[in-house]
């Protein structure tokens, strides 16, 4: 049997996420019996559901905000890995300030016209659809003049070009759209509400932080050998994530190994960062626990985000001090074979993706702590009346 085959059984029996309305593919179960029957899938070797912001993202975006013809027409080839998502948000001058994008769409009978130019998109380069935030007013203030949209990616007018990073990997792109098309009904929620179906990406983005790899253990079969060459396509772009962690697993045994365990300096940095990563994973399950109970997501997204910038700044700091001036070094005769290299050339994107850690700091003093709000000069007026450059 084929992925795809299985796959659909898997759908059309409610099993893919139980968790889900019946009528979108689910079994209307509480929150964690995906986790179980995933686990379960799992043990008697049988492979799951598709993994990358298809289903980390766009999923629970259209599911919360439809409308129910999108959901219709989207979720069933994403739960089956027949069509592969990227996240087109970012634009050169919109980033942390992701409301005051430009990227244009303007309706043109049946269909909208889109023009702009996001950036930092991964993914982009293989992903059949692409979850798009561009403006469709600019007569109102700014978060009040954006749509969600699904943009096809595989069309002339969509120009993807990938980008290299100083860790050599490039995982991104930038992605240039100059007359392309989407069909009229391929919006998310409603036209110009698209801020709020944004929100809904950004707070899971936040929550699933770094991407799982599934496990296929020993078994094999059609179906099982065809997910992992789908993994293992999926996880390329995505080798260098362990290392933007910082790769608190390796410290321990690098320390033991050349003998700077014996360091109380450099003990007592390893303790710190151990203790830091013990702390954040109790957060995290206090989350977990939070939501199966189906409590309100609280301050825990933005909490466990910093928290995973700072434990891989500590990591990159304690591998430092462990491996000395070598830590420098990349190639096969380097330590772990230039993995620490690439440790401290990967941890700083940890503190912008999703979100920097500015911003999540704005975030909880703002919605936690009730601080006051950021002083803003360009919410009441007219997107198109507001200075920029
Ligand atoms: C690994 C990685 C993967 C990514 N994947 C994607 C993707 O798939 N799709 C996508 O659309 N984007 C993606 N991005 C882009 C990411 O969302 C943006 O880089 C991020 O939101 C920051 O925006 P910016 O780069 O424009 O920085 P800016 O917003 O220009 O920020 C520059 C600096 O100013 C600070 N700053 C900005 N505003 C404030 C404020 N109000 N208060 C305090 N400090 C502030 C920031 O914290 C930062 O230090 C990715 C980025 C990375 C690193």
């Amino acid at each position: 049997m084929s992925l795809l085959q299985w796959r659909t059984l898997l759908v059309d029996a409610g099993w893919a996420v139980p968790s889900w309305p019946v009528r979108w593919h689910g079994r209307g179960l509480p929150s964690w019996a995906d986790g179980i029957v995933a686990a379960e899938l799992s043990r008697a070797g049988a492979a799951g559901l598709p993994v990358g912001a298809g289903m980390s993202l766009a999923a629970p975006t259209i599911l919360a905000h439809g409308p129910d013809s999108i959901r219709e027409r989207f979720l069933r080839p994403l739960l089956t890995g027949e069509e592969t998502w990227c996240q087109l948000f970012s634009e050169p001058g919109a980033g942390s300030d992701l409301a005051g994008l430009v990227t244009r769409a303007e309706l043109d009978g049946d269909e909208w016209v889109v023009d702009g130019q996001k950036v930092w998109n991964t993914s982009a380069h293989h992903a059949d659809l692409g979850m798009l935030v561009a403006r469709t007013d600019w007569g109102v203030p700014k978060h009040k003049g954006l749509t969600y949209f699904v943009l096809p990616m595989h069309q002339p007018a969509v120009e993807v070009r990938p980008l290299r990073q100083m860790n050599y990997h490039s995982s991104f792109n930038e992605v240039f759209m100059a007359g392309a098309r989407i069909p009229r009904d391929f919006v998310v929620g409603e036209v110009g509400d698209g801020w709020r179906a944004t929100l809904t990406t950004l707070a899971f983005e936040r929550r699933f932080g770094v991407m799982r790899r599934p496990k296929h253990g020993e078994a094999s079969g059609r179906a099982l050998d065809e997910a992992r060459v789908e993994a293992a396509a999926h996880f390329e772009t995505y080798k260098w994530y362990p290392q933007r962690a910082g790769r608190v697993d390796l410290v321990v045994e690098q320390s033991q190994s050349n003998g700077t365990s014996q360091s109380p300096v450099v003990r007592q940095e390893i303790a710190r960062l151990l203790s830091l990563q013990k702390v954040s994973i109790w957060t995290a399950e206090r989350a977990q626990a939070s939501r199966a109970l189906g409590r309100t997501p609280g301050p825990e997204g933005s909490i466990g985000k910093l928290a995973t910038s700072i434990i891989a700044r500590q990591a990159a700091r304690v591998h430092t001090m462990i491996a000395g001036a070598h830590a420098m070094l990349g190639g096969l005769e380097s330590p772990l074979g230039g993995v620490i290299a690439e440790v401290l050339l990967s941890t700083p994107a940890q503190s912008i993706a999703g979100g920097t850690d500015e911003i999540q700091r704005n975030i909880l003093g703002e919605k936690a702590l009730g601080l006051p709000r950021e002083p803003a000069v360009d919410q009441e007026r007219a997107f198109r009346d507001v200075p920029r450059n």
